[in-house]
């Protein structure tokens, strides 16, 4: 009979090397869902195999952000298949899951079970999954961290100093569980008028590179407040599929994170 190790040695073969990059937030609005998939599809243009996990059980975003609304994933094997996109990858998000437009209420262990339902689905040669976390620091993201092991987190805060400390406390979850803090994306950083091309910083400057470098980490780019990210966003087309220079904020983001 097989030893334990050997054993082991089996399980690990038969699991693919796939990296985990959790996207959290300290709270809400701050565009996290919006870099979460930017960044996967920056990811996918880069050559990455790639897909992205909406792990934000309770205000799913990612299906209307990647044009998948009213699509349901097959299954196979009691395995989620992942949902196509347009833009080179899959993606799983409870939005596909439920009805559009009805709320979840469910209790810790069923989050974390539905979790566990989207991070272990077919993910096929995938070999980074993006995971856009629920805001905070609650039960879904401790689930993540202790039975999904991601190799690494970003974060996501805007310049402002509320946001900033609600970042600083999402860093501070990730360093505990013993996840690496790939570093911190300041989002919705200068403010391009699209009238008078007035640059102005209406949640201020400086604040995120400042606490990141404070901290200790790294401070992977900004990602300026403009209106096309949104329309894009909404239209279901991330603006990183693009081509203008809201893709290579992006892109660049991406190279950082994906090094
Ligand atoms: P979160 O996931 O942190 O709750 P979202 O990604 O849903 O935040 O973003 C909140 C709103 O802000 C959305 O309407 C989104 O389109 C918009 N948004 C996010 N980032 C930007 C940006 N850089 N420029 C303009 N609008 C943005």
């Amino acid at each position: 009979a097989p030893g334990v190790s050997e054993v082991r040695v089996a399980m690990m073969a038969d699991k693919p090397r796939r990296r985990i990059i959790a996207v959290g937030s300290g709270k809400g609005g701050v565009g996290k869902s919006t870099v979460s998939a930017n960044l996967a599809v920056a990811l996918a243009r880069l050559g990455r195999k790639v897909g992205l996990v909406d792990a934000d059980i309770y205000g799913p975003s990612q299906p209307r952000l990647l044009g998948t609304e009213g699509k349901r994933p097959d299954a196979r094997e009691k395995q989620l298949i992942p949902v196509p996109t347009a833009f080179g990858l899959g993606v799983l998000s409870m939005g596909n899951l439920i009805e559009p437009g009805k709320a979840i209420a469910w209790r810790g262990p069923m989050a974390g079970n539905a979790l566990g339902q989207l991070v272990d689905a077919d993910w096929g040669a995938a070999e980074i999954l993006v995971v856009d976390l629920p805001p905070g620091t609650g039960d879904v993201q401790l689930t993540m961290l202790q039975r999904h092991k991601p190799a690494g987190a970003v974060i996501v805060s805007t310049p402002q100093d509320l946001a900033l400390i609600d970042a600083t406390r999402a860093m501070q979850l990730f360093e505990a569980g013993q996840v690496p803090v790939i570093g911190l994306v300041e989002n919705m950083a200068g403010y391009v008028c699209p009238h008078c091309g007035e640059v102005s910083d209406p949640f201020g400057r400086g604040g995120a590179e400042a606490e990141a470098a404070r901290l200790g980490h790294a401070f992977l780019g900004r990602i300026p407040l403009d209106m096309m990210i949104r329309q894009a966003s909404d239209a279901g087309v991330p603006p990183a599929a693009g081509d203008g220079p809201q893709a290579e904020a992006f892109l660049a983001l991406a190279r950082r994170v994906a090094t």
